[in-house]
């Protein structure tokens, strides 16, 4: 059976034109980006340069780029078609060099067991049918010493009302139905998961939008959005 829902595949498919777009729909990922990518960095030694990472639910590149822009070596795979051939055709562009591949987490960890130095899946698992498959995945294809960075949404009242209504009602930064509450994941069923895949969380931070003054933040407040790493 496969883990996708091409339901939400085709959702980012058909605003594929615009991942680039700063002032899109992607605006919030651009946003968060430098922010996130700093995160990464700091907990992987300070550095990217050299390592080899897999960046799983790609999209059109934003972090994949931003990560080879450090000098690593950067694989990302994704099911969405036609946001990996902007992703593609983006590298033009950015002159890097990234190889973006259309395969399912699970097959492509049948491939490349124990390759990647890191593995970055941020704002995915929430659009998965089987999130605890990809966390699978992860736990296959990363080396006994690497690292793994999930991102998604918690579930409670609060992520409702800010990542649902606020974010997709209010403020107009995310298409309506880009979300389904349902499918958000608290911290505790991500780490049962992963300990299940003989992960060991190592630091967990939040992300919250300041809506006043348009600003994201990493703070300890994971009640919505939240980033974390896990090793083996
Ligand atoms: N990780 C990127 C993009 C997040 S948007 C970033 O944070 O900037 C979510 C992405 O997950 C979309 O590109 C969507 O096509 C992808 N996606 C959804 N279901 C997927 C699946 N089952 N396998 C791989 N990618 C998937």
């Amino acid at each position: 059976m496969s883990n996708v829902d091409f339901d939400e595949v085709n959702k980012f498919s058909a605003l594929a034109s615009r991942w680039w777009d700063k002032e899109s729909e992607f605006k919030p990922l651009h946003d968060i980006n430098p922010l996130r990518l700093k995160y990464i960095k700091k907990h992987c030694g300070g550095t990217l340069k050299g390592k080899k990472i897999l960046d799983i639910g790609c999209g059109g590149g934003i972090l994949s780029e931003s990560m080879a822009l450090e000098g690593a070596i950067v694989t990302g795979i994704d099911m969405a078609e036609a946001g990996l051939e902007v992703a593609k055709l983006h590298l033009l562009e950015s002159g890097l060099d990234i190889d973006y591949q259309k395969m399912p987490a699970e097959e492509f960890a049948l491939k490349h067991a124990g390759e990647f130095d890191v593995i970055t899946c941020l704002e995915m698992l929430e659009h998965v049918p089987d999130p605890s498959s990809i966390v699978k995945s992860c736990s296959e294809l990363i080396k006994i010493d690497g690292s793994v960075f999930f991102s998604t949404i918690n579930r409670n009242p609060k992520s409702y009302l800010f990542a649902i209504v606020g974010a997709e009602y209010i403020l107009n930064l995310l298409p309506q139905g880009t979300h389904d509450w349902d499918r958000f994941i608290q911290p505790s069923e991500l780490d049962e998961w992963a300990r299940n895949s003989e992960f060991n969380l190592k630091n967990m931070i939040g992300m919250t939008y300041n809506p006043f003054t348009k600003s994201y933040k990493l703070e300890s407040d994971v009640s919505v959005n939240y980033i974390c790493l896990y090793r083996k």
